[in-house]
Order: C-alpha cells, then structure tokens, then sequence
C-alpha cells in the first residue's frame, strides 16, 4: 500500500457490535491494526492487559496524561479511556489504517486534530436489538446495562458529527461495506496529491 495510512475511528453504543466487527475487519485484511486504549476500568472476565486495553489505576492514567501520551482522553461511565499516541503515529507513517475504538467525546477531538481521519458510526437495527444484545451479553450488573442505555440515549445526539453511519445488521456485509468505505477514502483527491503530481508531470510532456 502506498501513501499514510487513514486513521478510521469507529464509535456506536454499547452493544452495537463493534467488538465483532473490528475482529472480523482484522481477520479478513492485513491493511488494518487495532490500537489499544488505556483504561481505568476493571478488566472483564477474559480480558487481558496490552490486549484488550491497557488497564491502569487512576493515578497512571493521570501520569499518561500530564506526560503528553495521549491522543485523547474522556470519562466514560466512570472511568478513563485513552489512546496512547506512539502506537497510533508509527503505524500511520507504516501505511496502516489505524482503527481507534472509542466514544463520541473522543471522536471530536480526534477530528480536530487529525482533521483527515474518517468518523464511522455503528447503530444496531433498533433500540430493542440493543437492549437485547446487552442483557445478552451477560457480563455486567442490570445498573451497568441502564447506564450504558441511558448513555446511548445521550450519545445518539451527536450522530451527525461522524462522516458515516453504518446499521449493523448482518455482521458480514457490515464488514464489506466498513471495508469498502475506506477503499473509497483511500481514493479520494486529497489523500493522492503526491500520486497527482506525478502523473501531472508525466502527461504534462505530451503538451505541444
Ligand atoms: P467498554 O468499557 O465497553 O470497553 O468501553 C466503553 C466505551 O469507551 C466505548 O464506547 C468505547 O468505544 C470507549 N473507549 C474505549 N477506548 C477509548 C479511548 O481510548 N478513548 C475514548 N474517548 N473512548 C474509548
């Protein structure tokens, strides 16, 4: 692949399956990584630190903060969430198409400062999936599941921010059509002015 790499975020409630999606995105095409938030959240039963997240007490996530590691930061439900930035730039300049995972709070502040990046918004079918998907899922408490609805309910308002919005209905054509919104991204002019101008040059010795 040639050229910098597009950095994808990917926000949606709770439950939309982003989880499933980013996984299958992965498995299927070697052009995307995955960064790794930090958190000062609990690790999940399977969860693993440098895997899932980097799981931090609130003391280390404030240290990452005042040394400058972080793209962005917010609260979520409680808790921290970060992207560290070393990992991110790296893989940029590789030609990678970094996927960042995060909530719309962070979403704005990755588009104010990497003003190319492409802003994609999940949303299951309807409110109900939603609902079903996260009871489903079986890992946390009835009062974590509400406050995660009830953030939904806020989140849900600022869907026009992002550049796309994506209905996760059937995973698979989710992941082609995830897919091929960044083939589409990787074309545009903006992104091939160094491509243009090569060919410019080239054509422009045919002129009489
Ligand atoms: P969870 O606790 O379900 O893993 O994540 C809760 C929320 O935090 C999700 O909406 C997820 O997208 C968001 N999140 C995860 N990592 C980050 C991050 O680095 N920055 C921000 N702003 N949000 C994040």
């Amino acid at each position: 692949m040639a050229g910098k790499g597009i950095l994808l975020v990917v926000s949606g409630f709770s439950g939309a399956g982003k989880g499933t999606l980013l996984q299958k995105l992965l498995e299927k095409y070697d052009t995307y990584v995955l960064s790794i938030s930090a958190t000062t959240r609990s690790p999940r039963e399977g969860e693993v630190d440098g895997r899932e997240y980097f799981f931090r007490s609130r003391e280390e996530f404030e240290a990452m903060i005042a040394a400058g590691e972080l793209i962005e930061y917010a609260c979520y439900v409680g808790n921290y969430y970060g992207t560290p930035k070393a990992y991110v730039e790296e893989q940029l300049a590789l030609g990678k198409d970094v996927i960042l995972e995060i909530e719309i709070q962070g979403a704005r502040k990755i588009k104010e400062c990497y003003p190319d990046s492409v802003l994609l918004f999940l949303s299951p079918p309807s409110a109900e999936e939603l609902r079903r998907r996260l009871t489903g899922r079986g890992t946390e408490s009835m009062e974590v599941i509400e406050n995660r609805l009830s953030r939904a309910a806020q989140e849900a308002q600022g869907i026009e921010d992002y550049d796309y919005f994506v209905i996760n209905d059937n995973i698979e054509d989710c992941v082609q059509q995830v897919h091929q919104i960044l083939e589409s991204e990787h074309s545009r002019s903006f992104r091939n002015g160094e491509r243009i101008g090569k060919i410019r040059e080239e054509v422009g010795k045919f002129q009489k």
